[in-house]
């Protein structure tokens, strides 16, 4: 059985953390498969449950934390898919000499995913955000999509004492995708924690990607965004986000203390 992972895209290493070289549609075929190998063992009622896959999307702030969080690392290490997320990755994977073509985001990934999901009927649950949060994100993308076949929505969260009640709600829900909006890295590592008990398909984390959906949240607009300075938008729409942004300048600093190293010197 083949399985995009074992297709091998070709991937770079970005300070120590992988990035699978995938563009959307890539992204979206891969799902595509894993749902439809995962579907296929349902109906041939195969002991074996398949391995859930888990697709992570991989920013610089994902980075500078996983050098921070060995245990970050390895459920990146491990993950099915690593996609290209943030300006700053690109940026990177330039320097690299690996051009990239677009920033595969849970934020547009959520959008692109439910219209195939709608088109091919796969269901989806939205689990996380505050509570009502997840509920408006799946009503809003069903009307965006029409047919979306939505298995429920619940925002829980990653304690350990809402587990119990997330796995009875998800294994009543048969849902082939699952979004989780706990936030980068916990959303990661719940997802890589319960892969053996969770009755989905693939698991995508997607950190604020409800807020945006539901208008908690503003996005950046197009033209930001096409700019390259989502990240701006943010720090000034979210302030609070200063902290944790100030690791992108250490991040843009080592890449390129990285490549100097690298880089091959003439004779
Ligand atoms: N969140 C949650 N439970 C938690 C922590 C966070 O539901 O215990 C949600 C929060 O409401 C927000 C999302 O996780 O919707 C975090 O979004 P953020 O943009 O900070 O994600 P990141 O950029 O860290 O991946």
């Amino acid at each position: 059985m083949s399985s995009p992972r074992e297709q091998r895209w070709a991937s770079l290493q970005i300070l120590g953390v992988r990035v699978d070289c995938v563009d959307f549609h890539q992204t979206l075929d891969a799902v595509s498969a894993w749902i439809a190998q995962s579907r296929a063992r349902d109906e041939k009622s195969e002991d074996a449950a398949p391995r859930l896959r888990q697709v992570c999307t991989v920013n610089p702030e994902f980075i500078m934390t996983a050098r921070r969080q060995p245990a970050f690392a390895k459920v990146l290490a491990a993950a099915d898919l690593c996609t290209p997320d943030g300006v700053g990755v690109l940026w990177a994977a330039r320097l690299a000499g690996v051009p990239l073509t677009e920033r595969v985001t849970g934020s547009d990934g959520i959008h692109r995913l439910c219209q195939r999901a709608a088109q091919q009927g796969w269901r989806v649950y939205f689990l996380g955000a505050a509570p009502g949060v997840a509920e408006r994100a799946a009503a809003e993308l069903a009307r965006l999509y029409p047919g979306l076949p939505v298995a429920g929505a619940y925002a829980g969260s990653p304690a350990q004492a809402d587990w119990p009640q997330i796995r009875r709600r998800l294994a009543a829900a048969r849902a082939d995708l699952l979004f989780v909006a706990y936030g980068h890295p916990r959303q990661d590592i719940w997802i890589h924690q319960r892969r053996d008990e969770l009755p989905v398909a693939v698991a995508l984390g997607v950190g604020g990607a409800f807020d945006f959906v539901a208008g908690v949240t503003p996005r950046a607009p197009r033209w930001l965004r096409g700019l390259g300075l989502e990240w701006l938008y943010r720090l000034v729409r979210q302030p609070w986000r200063s902290r944790r942004m100030a690791a992108l300048p250490l991040f843009a600093l080592m890449v390129l203390v990285e490549w100097v190293r690298l880089r091959p010197t003439k004779q």
